[in-house]
């Protein structure tokens, strides 16, 4: 009997062109399952792809903020692979990386749009193929730990996480009732490019092991260091069926971060940049 988790599963993937989403990929097709990489960056699409060989993975070009993009991508899997299990919305900006008082509104709309728009496109378009075909299949979204306290990230950010969470929630009601499970995990920091750049600030490139050993000093696990596999850990077990009864749960992996600590410095975000 085979030991993969996931065998013969059929999962989009959105973001895995890069960090958690890329990690998450390479576990999934190891445990058996046929994955489509769903993202904007083309050419780190492919590389994926062709370091994992095409037999169990492809890549298709998919804007999550262009509705007739996200339901193109549903379609293809169904001709592609005859079948729709899992759906990983993971893909995510941070945005405008400035204090509530500088706060670019537009900059905002467009993070809301990624992050929370997204994965609505991607649950509604997903949710509608799942029903159609009787199939009980698993929605996952990568929230953060940003999504339940303040100061953790921008503004933007962090309203675009505690909305994400708020539309889980109410998903994992209303598709509970055909036997689709709606979930998410939610990631402290990890050293993605995402953690370790601004947007637009081309000299703001932070060491990877710098923003790990940051991480990890304010972790109450001692020894704790987040890597994107961690998080795609988390979203594997949400995929399958280990996790058959969970239903409209935020599964946070934060190394045991405290509650009453902040660390994002938004006020000092003029001096920084
Ligand atoms: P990343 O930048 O490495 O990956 C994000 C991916 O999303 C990129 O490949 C990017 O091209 C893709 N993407 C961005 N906009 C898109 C769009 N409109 N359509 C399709 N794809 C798009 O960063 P990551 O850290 O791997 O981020 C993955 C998720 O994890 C995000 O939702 C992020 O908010 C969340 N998260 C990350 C951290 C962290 O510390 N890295 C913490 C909490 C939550």
């Amino acid at each position: 009997m085979s030991t993969a988790r996931l065998e013969g599963k059929v999962a989009i993937i959105t973001g895995a062109a890069s960090g958690i989403g890329e990690a998450a990929t390479r576990l999934f097709v190891e445990n058996g399952a046929f994955v489509v990489i769903a993202d904007v960056q083309d050419e780190l699409g492919d590389q994926v792809v062709a370091s994992i060989g095409p037999e169990r993975c492809s890549y298709k070009h998919c804007d999550v903020t262009d509705e007739k993009q996200v339901e193109e991508i549903v379609t293809y899997t169904l001709e592609k692979y005859g079948a729709l299990d899992i759906v990983y919305s993971n893909a995510g900006i941070v945005g405008s990386v400035t204090s509530t008082l500088d706060l670019d509104l537009k900059a905002m709309e467009k993070t809301i749009d990624v992050n929370v728009c997204g994965c609505v496109a991607m649950m509604k378009h997903a949710g509608c193929a799942m029903v159609a075909r009787n199939i009980h299949g698993s929605i996952i979204c990568t929230v953060s730990a940003g999504a339940t306290r303040g100061g953790l990230a921008p503004a933007g950010y962090t309203a675009s996480k505690h909305a994400l969470l708020g539309v889980v929630r109410s998903a994992s009601r209303e598709l509970g009732m055909y036997g689709i499970r709606v979930n998410c995990v939610s990631p402290f920091g990890v050293a993605t490019p995402m953690a370790c750049t601004i947007p637009g600030v081309k000299r703001f490139r932070l060491d990877p092991e710098f923003v790990e050993a940051q991480m990890s000093s304010v972790s109450n696990l001692k020894g704790m260091v987040l890597k994107p596999k961690d998080i795609a850990e988390a979203a594997m077990f949400l995929a399958s069926d280990e996790s058959a009864c969970i239903n409209g749960h935020n599964l946070v992996v934060d190394g045991g971060f405290p509650d009453s600590m902040d660390t994002f410095p938004v006020n000092k975000c003029k001096a920084v940049l």
